[in-house]
């Protein structure tokens, strides 16, 4: 059996979400085991709006990039730069973290650091480790 492919035999039953719950792969369903279980761990990301843990307002730093990630719309350039870029950061405009979608921004790497000064203090603390050095 090919390697990753342990659990996903034929038959077996997978929740991918929505009204009709479970269903089997193997049949019509020619999509990789990789791709089931993307899809199921997105269906369960995506409820999590609905679970009773779900803090409102309170929620901490982590889960509010995590909300915006899910729920901000997905683009391929740097809002700042305008480069393509393969990977985005997700960037907090006002400071305040408010759970408001046009409150962030997807910037890249390089964006992010300079909007936040971590860039300045990371050129900084090279400068510092090649003095030492
Ligand atoms: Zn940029």
């Amino acid at each position: 059996m090919p390697k990753g492919l342990k659990g996903f035999q034929k038959g077996h039953k997978f929740y991918k979400g929505g009204e009709k719950g479970w269903f089997k792969t193997g049949h019509k369903d020619t999509r990789s085991p990789e791709v089931i279980a993307r899809i199921v761990f997105l269906a369960k990301q995506r409820n999590g709006e609905k679970n009773p843990q779900w803090k409102g307002d309170k929620v901490s730093y982590r889960e509010l990039h995590k909300w915006i990630r899910k729920n901000k719309p997905l683009q391929a350039f740097c809002s700042n730069c305008k480069q393509e870029k393969k990977k985005l950061d997700i960037a907090n405009i006002s400071g305040f973290y408010k759970r408001e979608i046009n409150d962030f921004e997807w910037l890249c790497r390089m964006c992010h650091m300079n909007k936040d000064g971590r860039w300045n203090k990371f050129v900084e603390a090279r400068q510092r480790r090649i003095k030492v050095a």
